[in-house]
């Protein structure tokens, strides 16, 4: 070994052990790898999100997005519920009876009501998700969506989220049960926290204080 290279500051791989010249070695999620170790080192890297553990991400459990759901089902069904009260009268009125002609005009009135709910379920989602990365529910407990890399989402992302949550997971009668219980254990097992649209979507909901 020449003078020269024991001048040099010395490094240990961290994954197999030998000493390499600080040229030699490239520092990932905190931990000097070395050229041979690095393809592995990486690929097991990104398959655990200790990237992400390295950025200090902290990401939203169970519990904080099952709260902003509730708060969300909150800020969306109060006025639902306000509209059907004032309906009970018109409906008390048809006395159930579908040869009334009230009756008609109640049941597309109703049905128009749904669609109508439906759209403005859309919008406040898709729309929140896109302008500020949160619903009102995940902005009240301090958590938001992002991309895998961080960055905020597009139409597409914001819209598949919707789909995927309210249409696939916990829209389909008696499949959603089973389906949003799997998502649930899946968010709560999950070292990155992601739930079944979290996984399609390539997204993650973290605390909007550990990101910057
Ligand atoms: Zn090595």
């Amino acid at each position: 070994m020449s003078q020269e290279a024991l001048v040099q500051t010395v490094l240990a791989c961290s994954q197999c052990g030998r000493m390499f010249a600080h040229s030699d070695v490239v520092q990932i999620a905190g931990s000097w790898v070395c050229g041979d170790c690095k393809p592995g080192y990486l690929s097991r890297v990104m398959a655990s999100g200790w990237a992400a553990s390295a950025l200090g991400w902290h990401y939203g459990g169970f519990w904080m997005r099952f709260g902003a759901r509730m708060i969300d089902g909150f800020v969306l069904g109060v006025p639902l519920v306000i509209i059907f009260a004032l309906m009970i009268p018109n409906l008390l009125k048809t006395q159930g009876n579908p040869s009334n002609p009230a009756f008609g005009a109640f049941a597309a009135f109703s049905l128009s009501i749904f669609l109508g709910y439906f759209v403005v379920l859309i919008c406040y989602e898709v729309l929140m998700l896109k302008y500020r990365g949160a619903t009102l529910g995940k902005m009240a407990c301090g958590i938001k969506v992002v991309r895998a890399d961080g960055t905020s989402l597009g139409w597409g992302v914001s819209f598949g989220r919707f789909f995927m949550w309210n249409i696939v997971t916990s829209g389909i009668p008696y499949l959603n049960s089973i389906l949003m219980l799997i998502s649930g254990i899946m968010a709560g097992t999950d070292s990155e926290k992601r739930a079944l649209h979290d996984r399609v979507c390539d997204t993650r909901v973290v605390y909007k204080q550990s990101i910057a």
